[in-house]
């Protein structure tokens, strides 16, 4: 069994400056105004004109944009992740993937829950020796469920019924594409405290990386909100 650290993979380009991104918008934004003649090529122009509309809530605007981001959770995150309605996604399936194969290792992944207990308000004022319990007994129960997987299959079951003892731990990749007025929304519920831990040792750093990378759009955000 592997004992994974969750993570992102931002797969849409960003040109160097995030300045083309927001000329994007601006370009398209500006009709609604009659405006283009406001345009600089430097990129000043379509800074001012996304803070003028992420502001005022034209938000629909922002809409005209795309970005995809290929993340590595646990399941129990990626079904978070999914209830965003207005983005799309692609994961990878515990009914085609058959774990007891050799290009899996023969062994299952699970995502480590460490990080999420040094985050999560009750745990982290539990003394260590406590925590350390806690973690051996989550680690024993991940073999358990390990075994059990590769005992169904060797039995002969399909992975798409052995999977039924996976744990909510379990490793997944999952793509999230969505224009940045959802991935708004996405990180204003998805990094705030009362999100979950294990969701948000993902999304607080991708917000972080967005907002050097892309000005303006993500700047209104903070993860200590909500
Ligand atoms: C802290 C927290 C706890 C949660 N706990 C639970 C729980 O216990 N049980 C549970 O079932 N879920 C729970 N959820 C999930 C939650 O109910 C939402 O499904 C999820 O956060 C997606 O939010 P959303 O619908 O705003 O986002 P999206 O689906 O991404 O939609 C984005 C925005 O589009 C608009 N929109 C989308 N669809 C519609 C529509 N049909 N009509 C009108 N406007 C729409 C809304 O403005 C919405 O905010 C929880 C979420 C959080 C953050």
């Amino acid at each position: 069994m592997k004992v994974l650290e969750a993570g992102y993979e931002i797969l849409t380009p960003i040109s160097d400056t995030g300045i083309e991104e927001l000329q994007h918008i601006e370009r398209i934004g500006r009709v609604c105004y009659k405006s283009e003649d406001k345009i600089t090529d430097d990129g000043e122009s379509a800074k001012q004109f996304v803070r003028m509309l992420i502001a005022n809530g034209h938000e629909a605007m922002i809409e005209h944009s795309t970005l995809s981001v290929l993340f590595t959770v646990d399941r129990g995150v990626s079904h978070e992740m999914v209830r965003h309605r207005l983005a799309s996604f692609a994961q990878e399936s515990t009914r085609y993937v058959n774990y007891s194969k050799e290009k899996f290792g023969n062994e299952i992944s699970v995502i480590d829950i460490k990080n999420g207990i040094d985050d999560d308000g009750r745990m982290k004022k539990m003394d260590a020796e406590y925590i350390e319990k806690v973690y051996l007994e989550w680690l024993d129960a991940m073999k358990d469920a390990e075994r059990h997987y590769m005992k169904m299959i060797e039995l002969g079951a399909t992975s798409q019924m052995a999977r039924s003892v996976l744990p909510n731990a379990t490793k997944t990749n999952i793509i999230i594409t969505a224009n940045y007025r959802e991935w708004r929304a996405f990180f204003k519920l998805r990094t705030a405290p009362s999100a979950h831990p294990q969701i948000r040792e993902v999304t607080i750093p991708l917000l972080a990386e967005l907002q050097k990378r892309i000005p303006v759009v993500f700047d209104d955000i903070t993860a200590d909100a909500g």
